[in-house]
């Protein structure tokens, strides 16, 4: 049941800016610098990530701790006070960063302090905004049967939003005991009765046939780093689309790399987010099950799989988003802020691809003419004077 505890009643909300040493005003995480930098003057304050191992934490321990951990209560309205500017706001129920809505401040919160679990790695944005934009508008324009004008309507009307997402990464062995029958395809000699040209005669073919075999045995297999999305604010099939990320990158989570950019905690719990990768292993496990049948066809009847050495990692990858309107609709897409990868959705003319149907319809049908009549080709060409060209 979601509420406070007795500690919870006692460890205050808070948040904080980066205030520049300079000029006092606040400093955001900058992608080009890869460092702190002065919204106002342009100072830079390097960072230096400590050189640390990122450790994998044990799972099941993990799942029992938060088990009996208390509870705190994100549906809860949070209020919280700018550093800045002094105005009062309400965050959303997963946001641990933000900007001011009056002043535009960069705010990082205490939010993971009432988690059962808080981020221990990250991986810093590497693309900026304006390389965001610039991306957008490329995959805009190669988009094929858009629209005319959306290149154009995009451009003043999406809104982009960098945030930092939660991610679950797990690690298992597997040992998966199976029981099932390899299919080996062998032909056998038949006689068929034929009639050619009149007469009946004795016809000798191959005829294939399967013979199945009993098989059980057992599969290891060893997973690693399975990335599960631990958000709702992205579909899912969005948010896993992102991949491939550079984990082997990953730095220990410093929330100054925050600042200037929106982040969530998880929305997908540890366990939930494990029965994810469950399935995904379960599919992976299943091809190495057949591939081990062998023969040239396959069928499982039986297949348990134990998992073992379970761990996992919660981190935040960096994610450039945003969505735009067009004729009514909300169109979302994402772009994978390290490598430059982009995924969305996006509208689709049916004018154009009526037109190109019809053209498609039309070559089509003049080849089939063309083949069928190869004579009245020949008048065309005739009668037109272009080449003289019997088919
Ligand atoms: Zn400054
Ligand atoms: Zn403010």
């Amino acid at each position: 049941m979601a509420g406070f505890t007795k500690v919870m009643k006692g460890t205050p909300f808070t948040q904080k800016t980066f205030p520049c040493k300079s000029c006092g005003a606040s400093l955001v995480f900058s992608a080009d610098d890869v460092a702190l930098k002065c919204e106002y003057c342009g100072a830079i304050n390097y960072l230096y990530p400590p050189r640390l191992p990122i450790y994998e934490q044990d799972l099941d321990k993990a799942l029992a701790r938060i088990e009996t951990s208390p509870r705190y209560d994100l549906q809860a309205p949070r209020e919280i006070k700018c550093p800045v500017c002094a105005a009062t706001f309400t965050l959303e129920p997963h946001t641990r960063s933000t900007r001011c809505p009056y002043c535009n401040a960069p705010i990082v919160t205490n939010l993971d302090i009432f988690m059962p679990l808080a981020p221990e790695s990250l991986l810093p944005f590497k693309i900026d905004q304006k390389k965001a934009k610039e991306i957008f508008r490329k995959w805009v324009g190669s988009l094929w049967f858009a629209p005319s004008g959306l290149e154009k309507y995009t451009r003043s009307d999406a809104r982009f939003e960098g945030i930092y997402l939660p991610y679950w990464t797990f690690d298992a062995d597997t040992t998966t005991h199976f029981q099932g029958y390899r299919g080996d395809t062998y032909y056998e000699r038949v006689s068929r009765r034929v009639f050619i040209d009149g007469r009946e005669r004795i016809v000798e073919e191959m005829e294939p046939r399967i013979e199945w075999t009993p098989v059980q045995g057992e599969v290891q297999r060893h997973f690693d780093d399975i990335l599960i999305g631990a958000t709702k604010t992205l579909p899912r099939k969005l948010a896993d689309s992102l991949q491939p990320w550079d984990l082997e990158n990953l730095i220990p989570y410093d929330d100054k790399y925050l600042s200037g950019f929106e982040s969530e905690t998880y929305s997908v719990a540890l366990d939930d987010g494990f029965d994810y990768a469950k399935e995904y292993m379960a599919f992976v496990v299943r091809e190495a099950v057949r591939a081990r049948i062998g023969g040239d066809h396959q069928k499982i009847s039986y297949m348990q799989i134990y998992h073992d050495n379970k761990s996992f990692k919660y981190i935040l990858l960096p994610v450039w988003t945003a969505h735009f309107q067009y004729k009514k609709r909300e169109y979302r897409f994402a772009i994978n802020a390290r490598t430059g990868t982009i995924k969305g959705e996006r509208p689709y003319s049916s004018w154009k691809i009526f037109f190109a149907l019809l053209f498609a319809l039309i070559l089509l049908g003049t080849l089939f003419f063309m083949n069928e009549h190869p004579e009245a080709v020949g008048d065309f060409l005739d009668n037109v004077r272009v080449l003289r060209i019997s088919f």
